[in-house]
């Protein structure tokens, strides 16, 4: 699963690089709002594990996934894909 996460993180920074349309018409159909659950952030230091909010949110690092999620693929990647408040307009939130 840290693999997965790593190629994932690399999969996002290409994305952002050569086809940044693909994020922004992503994110443009993202709908929902975060939960707060801190799911996505499991594994990362700066998350209060008792609060589960994130302990350095405004400035946060740069390898720190800041849209999450840009797609559903983000969201099976951090295991998220049924239970985060976000999802995306063409498929349906299961
Ligand atoms: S998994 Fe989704 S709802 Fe939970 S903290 Fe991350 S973005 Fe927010
Ligand atoms: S730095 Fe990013 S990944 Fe880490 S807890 Fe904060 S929001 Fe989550």
């Amino acid at each position: 699963m840290v693999l997965l996460k790593i190629l994932n993180k690399l999969r996002r920074k290409i994305m952002l690089l050569i086809n940044k349309d693909y994020v922004i018409k992503k994110i443009v159909k993202r709908r929902g709002k975060c939960l707060k659950c801190g799911k996505c952030c499991i594994g990362c230091e700066y998350l209060n594990k008792k609060t589960r909010l994130c302990k350095v949110y405004k400035n946060r690092p740069n390898w720190c996934h800041k849209d999450f999620p840009i797609d559903e693929f983000d969201k099976v990647v951090f295991g998220v894909r049924n239970n985060c408040g976000y999802w995306f307009d063409e498929q349906k939130h299961l």
